[in-house]
């Protein structure tokens, strides 16, 4: 007889389980509470979806522990392993720097891709179908929807965090998870905005710029990032904000002192910097404002001086002295964080099932034998870059080849 197995989640990672464990002879059964399969799928890379990233290493995935999870997932499914499987299901890939995309840069393409390969592999799928509870008696597991109640010999939960509750990832899969016996972290929002209390460049939102910007908490910067950053309204958005935020979402959850650190022109050394203001500055004629122009967008030079409390004017007497105010200001501007994007802004989730309650070589719970995870719904949360739909389809693919064994 096959194995009765039943997934929960028909998100990147449910899918992917699903299929393996079909395609390995299960008898598999995947629920999932939104119409169809796949939603959060469409809307990733900005509706091109970045699957993957041509190198992942341990710093591009943050995780509570060290390295021994990740480096059992990566090497029972590689990066080069996921485009291997997504080649054969018929997605060309293309790398953009490293960021992998469909070659026809459409994420309809990967859920289209998907959706053909759970039907082929006979995988019995419940739409519109929310599953409200799991109950294990002796040996199965009653999986139980409004209505109606599902029993499996095995299960696996893929039904992700908090973030982009419009999807259908609410939040619900881990009480299930909690009231099953296991340990979650608080979730907090990541890949989103900082906002700044007091925010000194309000009057500049909209502006680009190259930066370093590095997190503070309590005392201790916890990690950094450079590329471009935005200058919004309430505070900073752009890939390094985002990558740096799931720090301050718990620093700020847990009441910690969060600062932002901004490094401008993040190309130029200290000494560089230095010499390339005060060349600017110093016995050019120009006023403070004007040697800013061509290294700042004038939308910024402005407000950057009034928090540098550097003058716009020219005065010859203080040429040097306002060169190095200038310099050392653009080395570190320092900004308290009082928040960052909620769940419906965030693109990923930090937090989730505790990593050590799950044994990574099969992603089966330590707690409830039978009982797998896979995807977001577990506390690890990648930059952006393909890291998490990475980690979704290998811990997924673990969890179907083992879930339905
Ligand atoms: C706007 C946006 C852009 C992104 N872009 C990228 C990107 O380009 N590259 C990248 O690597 N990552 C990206 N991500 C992150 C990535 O999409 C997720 O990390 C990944 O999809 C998580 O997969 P998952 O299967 O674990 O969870 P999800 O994709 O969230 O799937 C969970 C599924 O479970 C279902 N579900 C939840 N609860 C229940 C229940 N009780 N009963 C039945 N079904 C339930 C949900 O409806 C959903 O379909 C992006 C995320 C967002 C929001």
């Amino acid at each position: 007889m096959p194995k009765k197995l039943i997934i929960i989640g028909g998100g990147s990672a449910g899918c992917f389980a699903a299929v393996t464990a079909a395609e390995n002879g299960a008898d598999v059964t995947l629920i999932e509470k939104n119409p169809s399969v796949g939603k959060k799928i469409l809307a990733t890379g900005n509706g091109r979806c970045n699957y993957c990233h041509d190198k992942v290493t341990y710093a591009d995935l943050f995780r509570p522990e060290g390295d021994e999870f990740l480096s059992k997932v990566m090497k029972s499914f590689s990066p080069e392993d996921v485009l291997d499987r997504f080649r054969s299901l018929g997605i060309t890939p293309v790398s953009k720097d490293g960021y992998i995309y469909p070659y026809s840069e459409q994420a309809r393409a990967v859920s289209d891709v998907l959706k053909r390969a759970l039907a082929k592999s006979g995988v019995k799928l419940y739409t519109d179908t929310e599953v409200t509870d799991i109950v294990k008696k002796e040996n199965v597991f009653n999986v139980i929807c409004e209505g109606r109640e599902f029993e499996a010999d095995s299960v696996i939960i893929t039904t992700g965090g908090k973030a982009a509750p419009n999807t259908g990832s609410d939040g619900r899969g881990l009480d299930i998870c909690r009231k099953l016996g296991h340990s979650v972290t608080a979730p907090v929002p990541a890949l989103t905005y900082l906002t700044i209390d007091g925010h000194p460049f309000k009057k500049a939102a909209g502006t680009r710029l190259s930066a370093t910007v590095s997190i503070e908490v309590s005392g201790k910067i916890l990690s950094s990032d450079t590329g471009q950053i935005q200058i919004t309204k309430n505070g900073i958005s752009g890939i390094p904000a985002f990558n740096i935020c799931r720090f301050a979402s718990r620093g700020l959850l847990n009441g910690e002192q969060v600062k932002l650190h901004i490094r401008l022109v993040p190309d130029m050394d200290d000494n560089a910097l230095t010499a390339e203001i005060t060349e600017r500055i110093c016995g050019t004629g120009c006023t403070p404002y004007d040697a800013l122009i061509g290294l700042f967008p004038d939308t910024f030079a402005d407000s950057l001086l009034k928090n540098a409390g550097v003058a716009p004017d020219r005065i010859p007497d203080n040429e040097k002295k306002t060169a190095l105010k200038l310099s050392e200001y653009l080395r570190d501007i320092t900004l308290t964080v009082d928040g960052t994007g909620d769940f419906t802004q965030a693109q990923v989730t930090s937090g989730g099932v505790a990593l050590n309650e799950v044994d990574p070589v099969a992603m089966e719970s330590k707690i409830v034998p039978g009982l797998f995870l896979a995807g977001e719904i577990l506390d690890i949360d990648g930059k952006c870059g393909g890291y998490n739909l990475y980690f979704a389809w290998a811990s997924g693919f673990i969890a179907g080849k083992n879930g339905g064994a």
